[in-house]
């Protein structure tokens, strides 16, 4: 029997559409078709697969609205967010058109031979396994480095951005790709383990949540495949005593409530310098109240609903136990449907699942600190480390210090988000491995050695 993915429009309920996924043997087709395009696809230059990229980019730019309004369909996003995710897509394709030659190129390493070197060669058929709240950057960052270091690849998306998932294959094929560079493998999660087992699938790269990473790492382990896994975080947000209050103010409104707080790097927690604490708050409170909620479709909206309706009910579950465990809303705290309204609270302890759970939500706790020692360590109090901020003058001494954070990355005076350029990644529970950069596009290759007596 084929299982069924329904989509619903999160915003008013509506039923948007089914989709029938593959049975066994069509994944074993699909998973066919991609080694037999390897085998052609491998021996393409860098070159070539940078033309189609570069092609691959136009494609986007011209069905940006279409792609932006599906993503905004199925999981709720506000417009203005969907298109500039969708553009962002393409500074990448942009950043990797112009870097994918020098990064993949051969390597000469000095040692007892006449010559020796290394070059990075393709390892095959690698499977994605996304998430929802990016459907078009989380599938571009794994997918485009990936391809133009030789592989193929095939994603299964998350079930609730089905016609997302669609419309990348869409593309991919519109940009002339080969059959089989790119694919849509519309499965459900638990048919994942199977695809894994495959023996032409080469590795895995999942981003999403420590549950799923941990059980397809654990598949991928058994078959001594490689995985990269990108999941959750907490990050922290310190504002220090000497920072910009009025800065630290409007970049931790975007920091948390962007995509509607559905992001792994936002900031989760805020740490607030006591001196400041109280005029960091009564601003951070007036901006979050003046955050426009409803219709994602309409530009003018900042706050859409939740991708789903659980993922509200979980935040007001978190949110909830915290009060009861003696948290105070400063503003927000409820819940209608799949929205729940942008949240502040105070008075909040490490136990409280806002502290120490993952809130994949608009709500965040903001707690004060007295030194700088106390915010490092409150910051590291996580099993996550994903990323932290610093709001501080003094970057001298930031700088100083940012090996004291257990995280893959810290951003002083800005908040944390990905950038083509740089490598992204966590440690501790949120995964490993990089994505982005030169290090994202050396994770799937194989790095071979070449000597010469
Ligand atoms: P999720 O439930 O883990 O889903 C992610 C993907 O994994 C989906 O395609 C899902 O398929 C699949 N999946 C779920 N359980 C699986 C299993 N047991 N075996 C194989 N595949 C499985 O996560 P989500 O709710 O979509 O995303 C939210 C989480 O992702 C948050 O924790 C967030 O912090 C994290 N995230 C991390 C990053 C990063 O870069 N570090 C970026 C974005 C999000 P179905 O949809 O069919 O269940």
């Amino acid at each position: 029997m084929r299982k069924t993915i329904k989509t619903i429009n999160p915003f008013n309920n509506n039923f948007i559409a089914n989709y029938q996924c593959l049975n066994g043997v069509e994944i074993s087709d699909a998973i066919s078709i991609s080694q037999i395009t390897f085998t052609h696809w491998k021996n393409t230059n860098v070159k070539e697969r940078v033309d189609f990229i570069k092609t691959l980019g136009f494609v986007l730019t011209k069905q940006q609205h279409l792609l932006a309004k599906t993503c905004v369909l199925e999981m709720g996003k506000p417009l203005k967010q969907a298109l500039a995710e969708v553009q962002k897509c393409g500074i990448l394709c942009d950043f990797y058109a112009e870097n994918a030659e020098d990064f993949l190129a051969p390597e000469t390493i000095k040692s007892d031979a006449a010559e020796s070197y290394v070059t990075y060669e393709p390892l095959g058929a690698i499977l994605g396994v996304m998430p929802w709240n990016f459907p078009y950057w989380q599938v571009f960052r794994f997918a485009v480095p990936s391809i133009l270091a030789g592989n193929t690849v095939l994603v299964k998306h998350a079930s609730n951005v089905a016609g997302c998932a669609q419309l990348l294959e869409d593309i991919f094929l519109e940009a002339g790709f080969p059959k089989g560079v790119y694919q849509n493998l519309l499965i459900a999660s638990d048919q994942v383990e199977e695809v894994i087992n495959n023996p032409i699938i080469k590795a895995v790269s999942l981003t999403g949540s420590e549950k799923a990473g941990a059980a397809v790492a654990s598949t991928a382990a058994k078959q001594i495949k490689k995985a990269v896994l990108e999941l959750g975080g907490s990050n922290a947000f310190i504002v220090c005593k000497d920072a910009n209050v009025e800065d630290a103010v409007s970049v931790a409104v975007t920091a948390r409530m962007q995509n509607t707080g559905q992001s792994c790097i936002a900031a989760k927690r805020f740490l607030v310098h006591d001196s400041v604490f109280d005029v960091f708050l009564d601003k951070f409170k007036a901006k979050v109240e003046a955050l426009k909620s409803g219709d994602p479709m309409l530009e003018t909206t900042d706050i859409g609903p939740l991708a789903r309706i659980d993922l509200a009910e979980d935040v007001e579950k978190q949110v909830n136990k915290s009060i009861e465990m003696g948290a105070k809303i400063v503003t927000g705290g409820n819940r209608e449907g799949a929205f729940y309204s942008p949240t502040v609270l105070i008075n909040v302890t490490t136990d409280m699942p806002v502290f120490k759970e993952e809130v994949f939500g608009p709500a965040v706790p903001v707690m004060p600190f007295s030194s700088f020692e106390e915010a490092v360590q409150l910051s590291n109090q996580s099993e996550f480390g994903l990323g932290v901020t610093v709001f501080s003058k003094d970057v001298e001494n930031i700088k100083s210090k940012v090996h004291l954070f257990e995280e893959g990355a810290v951003f002083i005076n800005a908040m944390v988000k990905s950038d083509p350029a740089l490598p992204f990644g966590g440690v501790k529970r949120s995964g490993y491995g990089r994505e982005l950069a030169e290090n994202g596009i050396k994770e799937f290759v194989n790095v071979k050695t070449i000597y010469i007596k």
